[in-house]
């Protein structure tokens, strides 16, 4: 009887799980998708622990699990700015496969004697793969925290030592099926899995490294779902197998708004900026503006289409354009925003700031739309964003983002860029629409200067 409740629960957190990422897959139902997940997850843990095969011991080991994991999850949680999701996210996953890989481990030490020959392969790639992803997520946000060096880490005979360590963690698991006896081969494993892990992500540059985390997020889904087949977990395959698939999906989609191969992001060796590309572009003249003068060219337009960046996230100035927006559509303003699908850190990071600063949904433009519309837009007003709009990518072979889609915003009649400084951005290069005679300058925190733009386009601060 409680088996068939625990089948149940399963069934209906499976289907919840599917909802969720359906849900999640558009702004206006992305909230019932996050609900839809968390629900789910209660629903699974709680028809885990009913499950009639949990001891006494096992409740105790568990409750001290929670506990653990509680005290470390929330403030940690709390605490990352969403800016560094990408770093947090790959400690989850790095911990989760670990998990994954250590209860395999176990597994094969209670089970060896008594388990076939495909189940043994099964528990060789889960292991494999789940120590593997732990050491290739460490690696992927320590890169990304900049505690390891982000430029990518290339010697002769690299792909012959990888294929070597993958070979030989091959031929354990083969020997495994034949004599799982051998059980000293299952820590040889862990080890060479771990070592793969690690070679795996050194050639890969910190520019690329949150396309790689959606990667490893997918293996890491793939060790889960090889763990429900030797578990006989129908969840853990349903649910590995949605993480693994859907983490492939963000993986490839990120490559294609990169303009990156999905084989070299596999197979690591790029992501080497052209440092020559920085030092030769030709400097031009770079025109700044005040608030004010800023404040009267917008008041004047007729359309203004904001393009938020990265800086916005960092500035946290969502709230501050909501009000400026709100201002500028008092004069009668058509104020609409234009969202690159890589512009901040991670994918649906403008989208979910706007969210927050309950900016309409139907105001928020993919670059697909808004591009042919840039030579009828008056003003572009670009906060804190860089590599998005930098023209570069259009005609310099030689640049690291080129063949990356941008927004077009070179052809607005006129352009403001808000910014601190003339640094440049992700991919460490110039950008030359700063140069352009069309682009105005503001130089500031994009909060502080889009408050002041806010009350001085609505009137409220008296010069
Ligand atoms: P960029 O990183 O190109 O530029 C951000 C700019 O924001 C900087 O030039 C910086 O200039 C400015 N800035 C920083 N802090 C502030 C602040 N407080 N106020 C105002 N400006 C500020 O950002 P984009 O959004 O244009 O591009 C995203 C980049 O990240 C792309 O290269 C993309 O490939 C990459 N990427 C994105 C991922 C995603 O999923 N979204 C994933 C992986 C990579 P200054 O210092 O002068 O202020």
């Amino acid at each position: 009887m409680r088996t068939d409740i625990v089948d149940l629960a399963y069934l209906v957190s499976a289907v919840g799980f599917g909802l969720s990422l359906k849900w999640m897959t558009a702004v206006v139902t992305a909230r019932r998708g996050i609900l839809a997940g968390e629900i789910s997850f209660a629903i699974a843990i709680v028809a885990t622990l009913i499950n009639p095969a949990i001891t006494t011991t096992g409740w105790f080991l568990i409750a001290v699990a929670l506990a653990l994991g509680t005290m470390i999850g929330i403030p940690l949680g709390l605490r990352v700015p969403m800016t560094a999701m990408p770093e947090r996210i790959a400690l989850s996953h790095a911990f989760g496969a670990l998990a994954a890989g250590l209860v395999g481990v176990a597994h094969y030490y209670l089970t060896y004697h008594s388990s076939g020959k495909f189940e043994t392969v099964v528990l060789g790639v889960e292991v494999t793969l789940g120590c593997l992803v732990f050491t290739g997520s460490l690696m992927a946000s320590g890169k990304l925290h900049e505690v390891l060096p982000q430029r990518p880490i290339v010697f002769p005979g690299q792909n012959f030592l990888n294929f070597s360590v993958l070979g030989v963690a091959a031929a354990i698991i083969i020997v495994l099926m034949f004599r799982p006896d051998t059980t000293w081969l299952v820590p040889v494993l862990v080890v060479l899995g771990l070592v793969f892990g690690v070679l795996l992500i050194i050639p890969i540059g910190g520019a690329d490294m949150p396309t790689v985390i959606a990667l490893l997020n997918s293996y890491a889904g793939l060790s889960a779902a090889a763990l429900g087949f030797v578990l006989n977990n129908k969840l853990l395959i349903v649910a590995g197998a949605l993480d693994g698939t859907s983490g492939l999906i963000l993986a490839l989609i990120m490559c294609r708004a990169m303009n990156r191969s999905f084989r070299n992001v596999l197979f690591g060796a790029f992501g080497q900026l052209d440092e020559s590309v920085a030092e030769s572009s030709e400097h031009g003249q770079v025109r700044s503006a005040s608030t004010d003068e800023a404040a009267e060219i917008m008041k004047i337009a007729r359309s203004v289409v904001i393009v938020p960046g990265y800086g916005m996230a960092v500035a946290q100035a969502q709230h501050k354009v909501r009000e400026l927006a709100d201002a500028l559509e008092q004069e009668g303003v058509d104020v609409r925003y234009a969202i690159h699908p890589v512009a901040g850190r991670m994918p649906g990071h403008m989208n979910v700031l706007l969210a927050e600063a309950n900016v309409p949904y139907d105001k928020l433009l993919d670059m697909e739309e808004i591009n042919p519309e840039f030579p009828q837009v008056d003003v572009v007003l670009v906060l804190g964003a860089n590599d998005v709009v930098n023209p570069a990518a259009r005609h310099a072979k030689s640049s690291p983002i080129y063949g990356m889609p941008i927004l077009n915003v070179d052809q607005a009649q006129c352009v403001m860029v808000v910014k601190r400084s003339m640094r440049a951005g992700f991919a460490g290069i110039e950008n030359e629409l700063f140069y352009n005679p069309k682009t105005l300058m503001i130089f500031g925190d994009a909060k502080a200067v889009v408050s002041e733009l806010a009350l001085e386009v609505s009137g409220q601060l008296s010069h």
